[in-house]
């Protein structure tokens, strides 16, 4: 154990109260050559972050600050750009890079592992919890394969920003403390069209308990490491689920209950993606967190109209593999790689397993219809909702609608029985929603009015008072999103060097279930110019 500061806040990043749990109970790699290669029989390989040209620090979260100890002005220091731009390795760290392997679109892919994020240790934060710190885009590692170890300004504005926003929205996810640039250029071929240029480079320090994922245990698996896959669940239980480490536990029936969990955090995680409408967009077996957590913000989106087919990732524009209403099904499928990985340490006796991946359908089914009928203002869910859920989804689909600014707005749909309301009446809260106006007349009018005529009776129903149901819904469907055009125009200002945009934006997702006055141009419909454009409706997995 390490001494917290406690009441004190750290203004020197070599007072951080390191405790590296993992690199001290995790089997090391024992060659300590950074060069690409299998590393076998190892958890991680110590390797140093590569120093960068010139490291600038241009966005931090503030909450994250506060949450490691450190003083709020910290960020502004020279030496915390060197910490968190790699060029300075803090007292107490013990850099390292973890290996796991993992399926891409459903296919084995072998060893993965961090090609570009080194973990600079574990700290121990205000709560007493470990955080890992993990500078994403830092050099190359020996799991680099035939990348280069950095990762671009853009991506990585993405993934500082959505880490905080989805953090606000109250959905689990790994965090980011800093946004630094390196003042080096990084090439990449953006659609993979045979165009690179050059970009400017940059490094999230992302946080979380652990960064360890499905992949972590199929790696091992898939080589017969037997001993060090049993290694990597014991101490991943001691580490991070430490409730269900239990002297004398049989390791079927610990495998079992831990694999439940891990079942039941990846359902609700899924419900609440769904909920506001993110797409992760390349849900491999290396991008499910073991506790639970979003990771890994590559080419995810947030949904604007009511397409279960969308995707934002162009990388699967063919497949489709992980569009929004694939979403349920293929973080399934992915508890089911991690479940056959473990198989080897049970033998025969599948049992255990097979009932702990058995629990994510039912928890997935139970969670989603609760949250549906609880953000449509109906309290607890009913057998009879089935059917007017399932409606919603088809008439959503009759016309182009902003799902965010429907479920927002349908708070302000009258509901009062008494009240005899005509079809305006009903729709004249919602019109903000559609993206052409002029389509809301007809069978799409009527349709919506018969829906919005069932679900009013069941507002009725189900005895909650006006005050109660509005709050409960303005909980559950956010105002503010991270629109896809919104990142993109935050990009495109930070990469002509204005970076403002995204301490603006970032102000405006920490209250994403309060409408804020003066901010309705960050919760407004896409704008048309952004429909088919580069980093706003299309995405790949280049970053
Ligand atoms: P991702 O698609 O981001 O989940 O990454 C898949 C694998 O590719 C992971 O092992 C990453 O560490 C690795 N990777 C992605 N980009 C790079 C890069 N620029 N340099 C080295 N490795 C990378
Ligand atoms: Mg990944």
């Amino acid at each position: 154990m390490t001494v917290t500061t406690a009441g004190r806040l750290i203004s020197d990043l070599d007072d951080l109260p390191f405790d590296n749990r993992f690199t001290r109970d995790m089997p090391a790699d024992v060659d300590d050559r950074n060069v690409r290669r299998q590393v076998d029989g190892a958890a991680f390989s110590r390797v140093a972050p590569t120093p960068v040209a010139a490291p600038k620090t241009i966005a931090w979260s503030a909450e994250v600050v506060d949450l490691l100890g450190m003083q709020p002005d910290l960020p502004r220091t020279e030496d915390f750009a060197q910490v968190f731009g790699g060029n300075r390795v803090p007292v107490g760290a013990d850099p390292f890079a973890m290996a796991y392997g993992g399926h891409q679109f459903g296919s084995w892919a072998g060893q993965l592992g961090d090609g570009r994020a080194i973990a600079l240790g574990e700290v121990i934060d205000r709560t007493g919890s470990h955080q890992m710190l993990q500078l994403k885009g830092a050099g190359p590692t020996p799991y680099s394969r035939t990348a280069d170890g950095r990762a671009v300004l853009r991506s990585s504005v993405r993934e500082f920003l959505c880490s905080e926003a989805m953090f606000h929205l109250g959905i689990p996810t790994t965090r980011a403390l800093s946004l630094v640039t390196t003042g080096e250029q990084v090439v990449r071929d953006i659609l993979y069209s045979g165009n690179p240029a050059p970009e400017p480079g940059a490094i999230v320090c992302r946080v979380a308990p652990s960064f360890t994922r499905f992949g972590t245990f199929q790696l091992p698996a898939s080589r017969g490491d037997v001993e060090l896959l049993e290694r990597l669940v014991r101490v991943t239980v001691a580490h991070n689920f430490s409730h269900l480490d239990v002297p004398d536990r049989p390791l079927s029936d610990l495998l079992g209950a831990w694999l439940g969990e891990v079942a039941e955090s990846t359902a609700a995680l899924v419900v609440d993606w769904m909920r506001v409408g993110f797409v992760h967009g390349v849900l491999n077996t290396d991008n499910l967190s073991i506790l639970g957590l979003t990771i890994d913000y590559g080419p995810y989106g947030w949904l604007e109209d009511w397409d279960p087919m969308w995707t934002p990732n162009t990388t699967d524009a063919s497949g489709r593999r992980y569009r929004y209403g694939m979403q349920p099904q293929v973080a399934h499928w992915n508890l089911v790689q991690l479940a056959n990985a473990l198989v080897p340490l049970v033998g025969e006796d599948v049992a255990p397993l097979q009932e702990a991946v058995d629990r994510y359908p039912v928890a997935y089914e139970a969670a989603y219809r609760s949250m549906m009928a609880r953000r449509l203002g109906w309290g607890d869910h009913r057998p009879g909702d089935d059917e007017p859920i399932e409606d919603l989804s088809r008439v959503l689909r009759s016309s182009e609608i902003d799902q965010v600014i429907f479920f927002r707005d349908l708070a302000d749909v009258p509901v009062d029985p008494n009240l005899d309301v005509s079809d305006d009446g009903l729709l004249a809260p919602l019109t903000g929603a559609w993206y052409r106006p002029e389509e809301i007349s007809g069978e799409v009018a009527a349709e919506i009015c018969t829906w919005l005529r069932v679900w009013r009776r069941r507002v009725a129903d189900g005895g909650l008072t006006d005050a109660e149901r509005t709050t409960a819904m303005d909980s559950l469907n956010p105002r503010y999103v991270l629109r896809n055009y919104l990142a993109q125009e935050v990009i495109d200002q930070a990469e002509s060097g204005d970076t403002s945009g995204i301490t603006d934006i970032l102000d405006v997702l920490r209250r994403p279930y309060e409408d804020q006055t003066g901010r309705d141009r960050f919760s407004a419909r896409r704008p048309e110019w952004a429909r088919h454009r580069v980093g706003c409706s299309m995405l790949s997995c280049s970053s």
